[in-house]
């Protein structure tokens, strides 16, 4: 087998926002986060075997293309375990982790609770050389998702947790929303040149009709205010919005949170 054969990540585009993942290697893929059919079906061909289907959290833009896959194709669907996942085959939480012989791969579980109560991330090298974190609308570049099912402290430990991969893993995410992240980012910290110099980055990617992920974790401490939540910066910028002192990284993150919610 071409075992020595680097993995291929692609994020395709779907609904109207969201990416699904693929990873292809040996012939073999996965895709995760499926919220329509049609645009992996348009990927698939004789050689490309899909072995498995990953889902991070039960919303139906990440859903909704699992079970016409799963009969179409046979591929095992994994998902959170406390969760109702459509025909979900293998369920996970943290200190689980999905063995992928057929392409080589092996990812840990982690527990993301926040956007949904039981949200899960895939973490794990695609290459011996690279990792990636499948992190669903937990954390998104230069963003994160809505509170949903959760709460503040909760949100903030689970970004806290993505924060504490390597900084070289590559952040996989589920939609595209950097660009309208970052007009965000630049209200809360407008002196901030790494900040600056990605917003050209999504400019040019975007005016191309580009993804604009997958991003690091190295990038996102640098340019993501909802991992800045110790920065005296962030700190200043959020107590003058709320109109009160902050006085600890919960109540930054909530006032960020709502910040970001209110902003057009
Ligand atoms: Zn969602
Ligand atoms: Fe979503």
């Amino acid at each position: 087998m071409h075992s020595s054969a680097r993995a291929v990540l692609t994020p395709i585009p779907a609904l109207s926002d969201n990416y699904i993942w693929m990873v292809q290697k040996n012939g073999h893929a996965l895709v995760v986060d499926p919220g329509e059919p049609g645009p992996v079906e348009a990927l698939l061909h004789d050689g490309l075997i899909l072995d498995a289907i990953l889902i991070t959290h039960h919303h139906g833009d990440h859903v909704g293309g699992v079970r016409a896959l799963q009969q179409r194709t046979g591929a095992r669907v994994y998902g959170p375990r406390h969760e109702n996942i459509p025909a979900c085959d293998v369920p996970l939480a943290e200190g689980d982790t999905v063995d992928l012989p057929g392409m080589g791969l092996q990812f840990r579980i982690l527990d993301i609770p926040g956007h949904t109560a039981g949200h899960i991330a895939y973490t794990g090298p695609l290459d011996p050389d690279r990792s990636a974190v499948f992190c669903g609308d937990t954390l998104f570049a230069v963003g994160c998702g809505r509170l949903f099912e959760g709460t503040p402290a909760q949100m903030l430990d689970s970004l806290d947790k993505l924060a504490g991969l390597p900084p070289d893993t590559l952040v996989c995410c589920a939609h595209e929303y950097t660009a309208s992240n970052i007009r965000w980012a630049l209200q809360v910290e407008p002196d901030n040149a790494a900040l600056h110099a990605r917003a050209r980055d999504v400019t040019q990617l975007r005016a191309q009709n580009l993804p604009t992920v997958p991003s690091s974790i190295g990038l996102e401490l640098q340019t993501n205010p909802f991992l800045r939540t110790r920065q005296a910066t962030v700190q200043a910028a959020s107590a003058q919005y709320a109109q009160s002192s902050l006085d600890t990284p919960q109540a930054v993150f909530a006032a960020l949170r709502q910040w970001k919610n209110d902003f057009r």
